[in-house]
């Protein structure tokens, strides 16, 4: 281990004094299985999967260095110094190096505990996101209606024509950096959309009976894609009931070191969802449904059998209709597109053939592959507002890669993605449409009623459309 971190090959046998480890070790004691430090071989076969690394090429930035950098901590060789911090703080959390790792390492298991004490057991400031973006993160994000509220100005300026004047004019510079990066990220013309009715029933047969897990930003921002997810699964004979008593997955707060918030918005979500009372939980976010499926890894040991219920009904929702088999669209999209591996689906829940059969029974879609799909476009949660700099390296290099393509259009699996590749695409005039894959889905049903008429009964969420679509 080289560089700035202060450790060297003579230094294994320096000891940190508890006081002067700068992190609780006690409590990480608590929350790390140290087995799991002891499963890295240090190969370095996940080192060229690491978004990070690949981007500065120093050891510390990739998997096998920050394992190394955090249990030099966890064994008093090394203190949390901010050198050390900056390594771990720019991990993505992605989970690409668990995919690459062949002798299983979980590194998720250890940097999200290591990073919730860097947040809240820690001393030295560096990285810790500012009063305003805590605010922001544990008090507006997680809740929908708060989120619209929050819009509700943008929408309004969105629509008058105003804000893409007032961008142009360099006024967005004025607000505070998070507010500003928060501008930046809002895509054109804001989805419209009311929150979708508490049951829809299914389009034809019964087939299965799911609950829509609706989430936080993504209901705010996105409610015409849920709209679309929902009508998606009642064409495919499901009856979708979204449970009114459920809230933000807590992966906001989680992966912003609040954890006890996180825990208690799991517990409202298991009392929100009667696993005996549906076939499966649908999620149509990659992070959301990371996170709900660790339920019973986050919850302590007297909850774990409820949360165990819970998850095992959790299902992505391309692996559920993949499961189900699902109906082919009737309707003609002729597309040229290419599919970006959501970070959550492909490396959080190893799902990455479902969504592309998906998108591969549209007739006249083009699927493309895209190269370094899997490697992170920077969005990762909240790390596009934490570490804006890296973020954007990273965003770049994604829509460098779409561009390649050739591609009119790129499909993703989750909302953070949508923003993330959005944004970088709109600044730089690419003309690339992003859409989730239920959008076109939906879109090639409705294309087929449009020919043929709509073979079966309207539904309700039919009404629901705003603005994609
Ligand atoms: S995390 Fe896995 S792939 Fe990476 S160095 Fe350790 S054992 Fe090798
Ligand atoms: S989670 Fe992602 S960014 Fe972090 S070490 Fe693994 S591959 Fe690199």
């Amino acid at each position: 281990m080289v560089g700035d971190v202060g450790i060297g090959a003579s230094a294994g046998e320096q000891r940190v004094s508890r006081s002067e480890a700068r992190v609780d070790l006690d409590w990480l004691a608590e929350r790390i299985d140290y087995r799991r430090f002891q499963e890295c071989v240090h190969c370095g076969l996940c080192t060229a999967s690491c978004p990070t690394y690949l981007e500065t090429g120093d050891e510390n930035d990739s998997p096998r260095g920050r394992i190394y950098l955090m249990r030099s901590v966890v064994d008093g060789r090394l203190a949390l110094s901010d050198p050390v911090r900056t390594h771990l703080d720019r991990c993505l959390d992605c989970r690409a190096c668990e995919s690459a790792c062949p002798s299983g390492v979980q590194y998720g298991r250890l940097i999200e505990p290591f990073k919730v004490a860097m947040q809240t057991r820690s001393e030295g400031k560096s990285g810790r996101p500012s009063w305003l973006l805590r605010l922001i993160l544990h008090h507006v994000f997680p809740y929908a209606g708060r989120v619209r509220v929050a819009l509700a100005p943008a929408r309004l300026l969105q629509r008058l024509g105003l804000f893409e004047r007032a961008e142009a004019a360099g006024l967005l510079n004025l607000l505070p950096g998070t507010l500003r990066r928060l501008a930046a990220m809002l895509p054109d013309g804001l989805q419209t959309g009311e929150r979708l009715p508490e049951v829809l029933p299914p389009i034809g047969p019964r087939r299965a009976r799911v609950a829509f897990f609706t989430g936080c930003v993504a209901d705010a921002m996105y409610p015409a894609t849920h709209a679309a997810t929902a009508r998606v699964l009642q064409r495919n004979g499901c009856e979708v009931v979204v449970p009114r008593g459920q809230v933000c997955c807590g992966a906001i707060h989680y992966h912003s070191g609040a954890e006890a918030p996180a825990l208690q918005m799991a517990r409202r979500n298991l009392a929100a969802f009667d696993p005996e009372a549906f076939d499966a939980i649908i999620v149509n976010a990659a992070g959301c449904g990371a996170m709900l499926k660790d339920y019973d890894h986050l919850l302590p040991a007297s909850e774990r059998p409820a949360a165990e219920r819970f998850v095992a009904k959790v299902k992505d929702v391309h692996e559920f209709l993949i499961e189900l088999g699902p109906v082919p669209p009737a309707g003609r999209l002729p597309l040229r597109l290419t599919y970006h591996d959501a970070c959550h689906l492909c490396h959080g829940q190893q799902i990455r053939t479902a969504p592309r059969q998906l998108l591969g029974m549209i007739p006249g879609v083009e699927l493309v592959p895209l190269e370094e799909t899997e490697i992170c476009c920077g969005a990762a949660g909240t790390y596009n507002l934490t570490q804006p700099d890296m973020s954007r390296r990273l965003g770049e290099r994604k829509v460098d890669r779409i561009v390649e393509t050739g591609a009119a259009c790129v499909a993703t699996g989750n909302v953070g993605c949508i923003i993330q590749i959005d944004k970088i695409a709109r600044q730089r005039g690419c003309g690339i449409e992003v859409v989730h894959p239920m959008d076109l889905l939906d879109r090639a049903y409705r294309a087929g009623d449009a020919v043929a008429g709509p073979a079966r009964p309207l539904a309700q969420a039919e009404e629901l459309v705003g603005s994609a679509g």
